[in-house]
């Protein structure tokens, strides 16, 4: 432990003054952070740029609609992202399916698939459904199945994994294009933002792995049933209202530096914040201009971590055009299809939104070009949308939805610590091992906040243990 970092015991310096955070930045990393350095004693102020708490997944009003900015869904084996739902008192508005079931529809073929999985152990779970799974041939369903087993063998934090391509690899395992479009990009394009070419194995071994060959269920989905913003804003404010955090929105911070006394001065427009341990939980890119000179030893190789888009595209339909909650889409650009029409508050008709990710080649395109382009392919895969009105379209754009999860990336994701005593990083785009997810957010969060409270001789075992 450094020297200024020593806190007394109780949580109270010689003056009686308790120990002192400033996490920057209320997405899910920064929420978690606040939320678990105020639960250990600390007396914490969590500052936010915007007008609302959520970082990158929220929600907005659209007249009568509640929208969030992307459909986000979570898997049963984001163990912290659930951790973080049962803290802020959340998790039955986000529940998870019973069992995987994931209807596949192909466009071209007309035809319907499931990935399902059974009760059975892994990696049985799944060979029902590969083995019934329509849109590979026999020997493609035999080929998916030898990779899958070779993909369990992998060690997803083997460094030599991060600088090659998972396209590449599935390649040379035998996959056929049509493979990886039916079945690797089908799960890996929502999970990692990126076709397996684009992807690095490392990050596609720790999902596959993770989701599908680890425990049967889980690769079980769990999506809110509410708008986001419910949970990530206000279930989340009110948590940490409770945990006594004074949170500040609009509150955009300037710069953090050392102050006199060793510890550190955060400036938002109007006040300067004295802290005695300062976690940044905003963007890469942000990061690097926060940090004070010396924090990194290579602070530009933040700016190395690249970003992905994500689109969705919002249709709100006279009537009812599709009866499953969500469905994924092959032979068509439309990609995976969420049924929206409880969770924003439609009274009448039925509201769908499109996920597009890996959306480089769409993210700019004019509104008109995607209604163009997307209503007709809906009609394509929904039969009950021939003859519908289409009483609103519009698109949400996330240009940095993620991380670019490229070859060579894992290298560049910086851990919690920093060379500067009292200041860590957090972010799902920080060196937690998971793609940018939520989990990797809430699991950068406690890390974060582990790693400070080590720091400040404080007890941390309440926090959720697995991200330790
Ligand atoms: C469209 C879309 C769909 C997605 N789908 C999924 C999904 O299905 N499943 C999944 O798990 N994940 C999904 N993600 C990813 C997930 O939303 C993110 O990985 C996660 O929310 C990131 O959280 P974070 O706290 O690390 O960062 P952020 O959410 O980026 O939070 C950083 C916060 O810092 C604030 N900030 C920045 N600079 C400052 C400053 N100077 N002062 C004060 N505050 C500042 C920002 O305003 C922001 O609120 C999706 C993302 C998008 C955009």
């Amino acid at each position: 432990m450094r020297q200024d970092d020593r806190q007394p015991e109780g949580g109270a310096d010689g003056a009686g003054k308790r120990a002192s955070a400033v996490v920057v930045g209320g997405g899910l990393a920064g929420i978690t952070s606040a939320l678990a350095l105020a639960d250990a004693g600390l007396d914490v102020t969590l500052l936010e740029g915007r007008p609302r708490l959520g970082g990158l997944a929220f929600s907005f009003q659209r007249g009568e609609l509640t929208v969030d900015n992307g459909q986000h869904v979570y898997l049963r084996c984001c163990t912290a992202y659930r951790w973080f739902l049962d803290r802020v008192e959340g998790a039955h508005l986000a529940p998870v399916q019973d069992r995987l079931d994931v209807p596949v529809l192909d466009a071209d073929r007309n035809r319907l698939g499931r990935l399902r999985r059974t009760a059975l152990p892994v990696p049985l779970h799944l060979a029902a459904s590969l083995a019934g799974y329509p849109h590979l041939s026999l020997a493609e369903r035999a080929a998916v199945g030898r990779a899958a087993l070779a993909l369990k063998g992998l060690d997803p934090a083997d460094p030599a994994l991060d600088s090659q391509d998972f396209g590449s690899w599935l390649a040379a395992r035998g996959q056929s294009k049509r493979a990886i479009e039916a079945l690797w990009d089908l799960v890996g394009v929502a999970t990692l933002n990126a076709v397996a070419g684009d992807a690095s194995l490392g990050l596609a071994a720790m999902v596959f792995k993770t989701g599908l060959l680890s425990e049967p269920g889980a690769a079980d989905i769990g999506w809110a049933r509410v708008p986001l913003g419910d949970i990530h804003d206000g279930l989340a404010r009110k948590a940490l209202d409770s945990a006594g955090v004074r949170t500040e929105l609009r509150a955009r911070v300037t710069s953090v530096s050392r102050s006199k006394n060793g510890g550190w001065r955060v400036e938002v427009p109007g006040e300067s914040i004295p802290a005695d341990t300062v976690v940044l939980a905003v963007p890469q890119a942000e990061t690097h201009d926060l940090l004070p000179d010396g924090a990194l030893d290579e602070p530009d190789r933040l700016l190395g971590i690249d970003t992905a888009p994500i689109l969705n595209i919002h249709v709100v339909y006279d009537r009812k055009v599709l009866r499953r909650p969500f469905f994924a889409a092959l032979g068509t650009p439309v990609q995976w299809v969420f049924d929206r029409t409880e969770a924003s508050g439609l009274a009448q008709g039925q509201y769908l939104a499109l996920s597009q990710s890996a959306a480089q080649d769409e993210i700019d395109a004019p509104v008109a070009a995607l209604r163009e382009r997307y209503l007709p392919e809906l009609e394509r895969l929904l039969p009950a949308a021939h003859g519908a009105r289409v009483l609103d379209f519009f698109v949400t754009r996330e240009r940095t939805a993620t991380f670019a999860p490229t070859p060579g990336v894992g290298r560049l994701r910086p851990g919690a610590h920093t060379n500067a005593s009292g200041l860590y990083l957090a972010g799902a785009w920080t060196a937690t091992g998971w793609p940018a997810t939520m989990e990797g957010a809430v699991r950068s969060g406690i890390t974060a906040a582990r790693a400070a409270l080590t720091a400040l001789d404080r007890p941390h075992g309440h926090l959720f243990e697995e991200a330790a």
